[in-house]
């Protein structure tokens, strides 16, 4: 005998209904089947939802009965079956119909009543498939459950009475010749002869019964997906089919939330070490997984991640509570009496406070009777109110192979932590088979995405950019990402995924990764972009592994990176403001960035893409002491003092390096000195010392007379005007065979910024172009310092810089 089910996706319309007829079909030719039905999809929570409309005296409750009805004959209609069988639903319909008016007259819903309505979902659609079954397949039987499965009167969770319920089946079918037997899943009577049920998702466990009672030789639970997955499929995209897990982790993975299977189901199974094959009507050619008692242990520790929602913490603490025997044992049977269930229990060793987590829904009951067994403690104050919150869930990890290897809850909580995902409570079973831990709702999605990255994907880390900024750097870096994408993911393991896109216009998110090809079109399409949607978008979104990179010059962009990093999402930046503002600024921004996990990376404010500030901290990290730094960092100043002489006119050479698009395009930017000064600071802070902008010494080279406030055009012809002041520089410098060079320094603390006669025998004598360089004078390099060269300004090095900044973090 084989024994299927198949749930409400697998029968929930005639389309559906067919492939499942197939699947029959080809089965019984092999052995004489049982399959046993779940109701249409959905159809469960639609009759409970009209008897509560009932219940509560809304006419309503008609119109919902009215499209059971409907839902009922359309299907019918569309499988080719007769006025015969349309005439029976429309009669059982029209009983369902009665009962609810009864409810309506006397606004009782009671559990009983709920059993006997619930159950027309399952006797309406095995009816509806055995008749159509029997249209294409002679030997098929329709065989009401609750002729053979008996329970005991607790409705809506009836207790099977196991005895009875193996001899009905056993003798039934003893004398069955059908080849196909269809059976309503989920339904029951009681031993008083009334309806019952089997807990909602019961229809998996309806078919483990028959299995067990015949001693099948496997039990087929046939679904909408490919198997039991190592995590939610619908909320884990990575997520995969598990091909076999014990008994006791599917156990395990289904009482912590996998729905795929019901988690009584098991127990009757398992005794007879019947397996069960999870497999998907809708790809029956797929493997699906197999559930057995050895579960194959050379899979690896972790099996699955699980979670279950809705749930309350509650706490219960007060000096009375130490040393005193018996206050757990109180504490539970007051729950117990209230057929209240605990999901998890932990308890400090302190004895100080019990904590457990319930459903939600059971939260207030078990609030009020806690404070009643405890009145007299509470009282006197020896005990405190039980503290209760909600909008809590657990998410599990759960393996049999667990117990051999070490450091499992380290990796859990690590990653969680470096995610920002708050843990509550933690409990591990003493089978060491699930670890399971109290975390915010809000956090579960990433939270599962988190430890499925840490404990299945081959370390393939997964980050979430949302950039800002799309001119020069910006398309180059999307550029960067699109070209380097499968390199990243299949070399490094790496999943890069640009979410966010904005520019000071608009702004574009999609969780499954912007398409690269096309951002320019999709951004301009996309919404206006405020900083606040921006924002909370990201902060709701919640992902793993958050970067938020800023390719912007803006101010109030800079201003709002202690948001983020609260979030514990990371920052890469390539505006300087931050840096380079308020040293107490550039402070907290590392202090927040240090206590909420995350990381703020600004390798581009010198040198571009340039190693400089990675350098440098690796000095500092490991022990070394700057003493001084001098440096070139100004490529639009290098390019203007390597080209300007005698032949030449200041300002021709400073409007050549605009048309080039090597200075800003207002240039006192650059000739002013203050960008340079900016990045000797972020240096000087970045090797540890406390120092403002005000502290940089900055004299200009250019005369008074350009110094004037005034627009670009004014500041040209002040240039003009003084080019006796520029031929005076260049001369003095070219009698001594020098050359000019605009130079930061930083020495004992001071730093200064300015032009600087530079002589045959330096290292900046020979710099090219708008090459940048950095002469690091440390403890260790004390003779000769650590040099640094090369381009730094221009897009395409600086998107370069800050892809590197973007992978570092992918290697954390
Ligand atoms: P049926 O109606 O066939 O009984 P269910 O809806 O009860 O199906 O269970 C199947 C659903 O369980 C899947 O569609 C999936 O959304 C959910 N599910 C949750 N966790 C898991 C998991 N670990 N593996 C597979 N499915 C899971
Ligand atoms: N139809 C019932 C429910 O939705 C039982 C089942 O499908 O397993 O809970
Ligand atoms: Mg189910």
């Amino acid at each position: 005998m084989q024994v299927l089910k198949f749930g409400g996706t697998s029968v929930a319309n005639a389309e559906n209904i067919n492939k499942v007829v197939d699947i029959l079909k080809n089965k019984s030719v092999e052995a004489p089947v049982i399959a046993v039905v779940s109701a249409l999809g959905g159809m469960t929570d639609t009759l409970q939802q009209a008897g509560e409309l009932a219940n509560a005296k809304d006419q309503q409750y008609i119109q919902l009965w009215e499209s059971i009805k409907e839902r009922h004959l359309e299907t019918a209609s569309q499988l080719g079956l007769g006025s015969e069988t349309k005439d029976e639903i429309n009669q059982r319909l029209n009983e369902l119909k009665e009962i609810y008016h009864g409810i309506f007259l006397i606004n009782e819903f009671t559990t009983k009543t709920r059993d006997k309505v619930l159950s027309y979902g399952e006797l309406l659609s095995a009816f509806i498939i055995s008749n159509c079954l029997k249209n294409e397949l002679d030997g098929t039987e329709l065989k009401d459950s609750r002729e053979l499965i008996v329970t005991d009167s607790n409705y809506t969770n009836a207790r099977v009475m196991d005895d009875v319920t193996s001899q009905n089946i056993r003798s039934y079918f003893k004398n069955s010749t059908a080849r196909v037997t269809l059976m309503p899943g989920f339904v029951s009577k009681s031993t008083e002869g009334e309806t019952t049920t089997l807990g909602r998702g019961g229809s998996d466990f309806s078919a483990a019964l028959m299995a067990a009672a015949l001693k099948a030789s496997v039990l087929e639970i046939w679904t909408d997906v490919s198997g039991m997955y190592t995590a939610n499929p619908k909320l884990v995209k990575q997520a995969f089919p598990i091909a076999e897990i014990s008994y006791h982790e599917a156990m395990e993975l289904s009482h912590f939330g996998a729905k795929v299977l019901y988690p009584p189901t098991i127990r009757p199974v398992l005794d007879l070490n019947i397996p069960i094959l999870i497999k998907n009507t809708f790809e029956p050619e797929a493997e699906g997984t197999l559930i057995n008692q050895s579960g194959k242990l050379d899979f690896g520790p972790v099996k699955g991640i699980s979670h279950l929602p809705n749930i309350s913490l509650i706490t219960l603490e007060g000096s009375g509570m130490v040393g005193i025997p018996g206050i757990s044992k109180r504490l539970f049977e007051a729950l117990a009496n209230e057929k209240i269930n605990i999901v998890l229990i932990t308890q400090a060793s302190s004895e100080h406070s019990i904590c457990i987590a319930v459903q939600s829904g059971d939260a207030q009951r078990a609030e009020e009777a806690i404070s009643n067994e405890f009145l007299f403690e509470i009282s006197l104050g020896k005990i405190n109110e039980a503290i209760v919150e909600h909008g809590q869930a657990i998410i599990a990890v759960i393996g049999d192979n667990m117990k051999n290897h070490q450091g499992i809850s380290g990796k859990m909580f690590s990653s969680l932590g470096k995610n920002n995902v708050n843990i509550r409570a933690i409990a591990q079973g003493a089978s060491e088979r699930n670890i399971s831990a109290v975390i915010q709702a809000r956090d579960v999605k990433k939270a599962l995405n988190t430890l499925h990255n840490r404990f299945f994907e081959k370390q393939r880390g997964t980050l979430n950019l949302f950039i800002v900024g799309t001119g020069n750097v910006g398309k180059r870096l999307l550029d960067q990402i699109a070209q380097q994408w499968e390199h990243l993911h299949d070399q490094l393991y790496l999943n890069v995924k640009v979410v966010g896109l904005s520019n000071s216009r608009t702004m574009i998110f999609d969780e499954e990764g912007i398409d690269l090809e096309n951002w320019e079109q999709l951004l301009s399409e996309g919404n206006k972009k405020d900083e606040e949607t921006w924002f909370n978008t990201i902060k709701e979104l919640n992902l793993q592994n958050s970067i938020f990179v800023d390719i912007t010059a803006n101010e109030e962009v800079a201003n709002s990176y202690s948001n983020y990093l609260r979030e514990s999402i990371s920052i890469i930046a390539c505006n300087k403001i931050a840096c380079s503002s308020q040293y107490s600024k550039y402070e907290q921004l590392k202090y927040l960035a240090r206590k909420y996990n995350a990381s703020f990376l600004f390798e581009t404010n010198v040198g571009a893409g340039l190693p400089v500030i990675n350098t440098l901290n690796n000095l500092v990290n490991s022990g070394d002491k700057i003493t001084s730094i001098e440096a070139v960092l100004s490529g639009s100043l290098n390019f203007i003092f390597n080209n300007f002489n005698a032949e030449t006119t200041f300002l021709d050479i400073v409007k050549k390096a605009g048309e080039e698009g090597y200075t800003e395009p207002d240039p006192r930017i650059d000739l002013s000195g203050v960008d340079v000064a900016r990045k000797i600071l972020i240096l000087a802070r970045e090797s540890g010392y406390t120092i403002d902008m005000e502290d940089i010494e900055n004299i200009s080279f250019l005369p008074d007379a350009s110094l004037q406030p005034g627009s670009v055009d004014q500041f040209y012809e002040s240039l003009k005007e003084e080019e006796a002041h520029f031929q005076k520089l260049y001369v003095e410098a070219a009698d001594k065979e020098n050359r000019l060079k605009y130079v930061a320094e930083f020495r004992d603390g001071v730093a200064k910024v300015g032009l600087q006669q530079i002589a045959k025998d330096h290292p900046f004598y020979n710099l090219d172009g708008k090459d940048n360089i950095v002469l690091f004078y440390t403890q260790r390099y004390s003779d000769q310092p650590l040099i640094i060269k090369g381009a730094g300004a221009g897009a395409e090095v600086t998107a370069s810089g800050l892809f590197g900044d973007i992978i570092s973090l992918g290697k954390n």
